[in-house]
């Protein structure tokens, strides 16, 4: 167990647009429980999506985490910096046998699966992988690899889940969507063959994040709903990597006042909008319902 004081939380946004009202609610609550048990925040761009991860946003997000009066600790941890430990991470899997090469790109997948009503979807909406490379032999393997067509690494999650000695389980210590609290059973194979690195090098969030959850140390996530089934994942690799396993707990999402979530495209209901005519106590009481966990 760790003293209180060496409670290591984390803020982790992706500089892919602006803060909305829910990153808010996520930022506070764990500035706040860090500093109730005298813990550590730590702050982390997830900005590996090169395409829409933007030096704008991330100036944008640390000038409204410093006006809504977030304090964290050390430099901010860049993820795009730091491909070599995910590249290790790959490596470390890749002994295990439990990751493959895949070549069917986005839009391959996307034209295959328009012709296959009903085919199995990850919790995220997300088609489960139709390739079918997980089945060659180490030969074919080497071909493919050698053949310069570009590559994703993804998880077998058949065989990675063979590997478990026992049932994965997580603590939950806020609650999940449908009030899930205790001890949650983890469902990995309901992501089937998840990307870790794509075709292009840059590493997926899954890996990412357990990854440097670890390498920071994090003992605390707090995080939204939405990442809530995510975490039977992010166990599974925690496992297969031999990794501590944090404290979970996940809060509700802040909803638009008809049922609907909260996006980035919702410029009006943005930090950097609402900043004018709003006072950071101001936002702490709009968020105030969805803080409670
Ligand atoms: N980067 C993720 C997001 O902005 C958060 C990931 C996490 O907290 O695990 O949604």
């Amino acid at each position: 167990m760790h003293a209180e004081t060496d409670r290591i939380f984390r803020f982790a946004p992706s500089p892919n647009g602006e803060l909305h009202l829910g990153h808010a609610c996520s930022a506070l609550l764990n500035h706040d429980m860090a500093q109730a048990c005298g813990g550590t925040l730590l702050l982390r761009m997830e900005d590996t999506d090169t395409q829409r991860s933007k030096p704008v946003y991330e100036q944008q997000i640390l000038d409204d985490l410093r006006w809504l009066g977030v304090r964290w600790t050390g430099p901010v941890r860049r993820q795009s910096d730091h491909i070599a430990d995910y590249q290790s991470a790959l490596n470390r899997l890749k002994k295990l046998g439990v990751v493959y090469p895949a070549a069917m790109s986005r839009r391959e997948i996307a034209d295959f699966v328009a012709g296959a009503p009903g085919w199995p979807r990850d919790p995220d909406g997300a088609p489960f992988y139709p390739g079918r490379e997980r089945e060659l032999d180490a030969a074919a393997r080497q071909k493919l690899l050698g053949s310069g067509k570009p590559v994703a690494w993804r998880l077998d999650i058949s065989k990675a889940s063979k590997r478990l000695q026992a049932p994965l389980t997580w603590r939950e210590h806020g609650r999940g969507p449908q009030g899930q609290t205790g001890t949650i059973n983890c469902d990995p194979a309901a992501w089937g063959d998840i990307v870790l690195i794509r075709s292009d090098g840059q590493v997926a969030y899954h890996l990412a994040v357990v990854v440097d959850d670890a390498l920071q140390q994090v003992t605390d996530i707090v995080r939204g709903h939405d990442l809530f089934h995510a975490t039977s994942l992010h166990r599974l690799l925690q496992t297969l990597l031999g990794l501590p396993q944090p404290r979970y707990t996940h809060h509700h999402l802040l909803s638009d006042g008809e049922g609907r979530k909260l996006s980035k495209s919702k410029r009006d209901l943005s930090l950097h909008s609402l900043r004018s005519g709003h006072s950071p106590a101001d936002i702490r009481n709009l968020i105030a319902e969805s803080a409670k966990i």
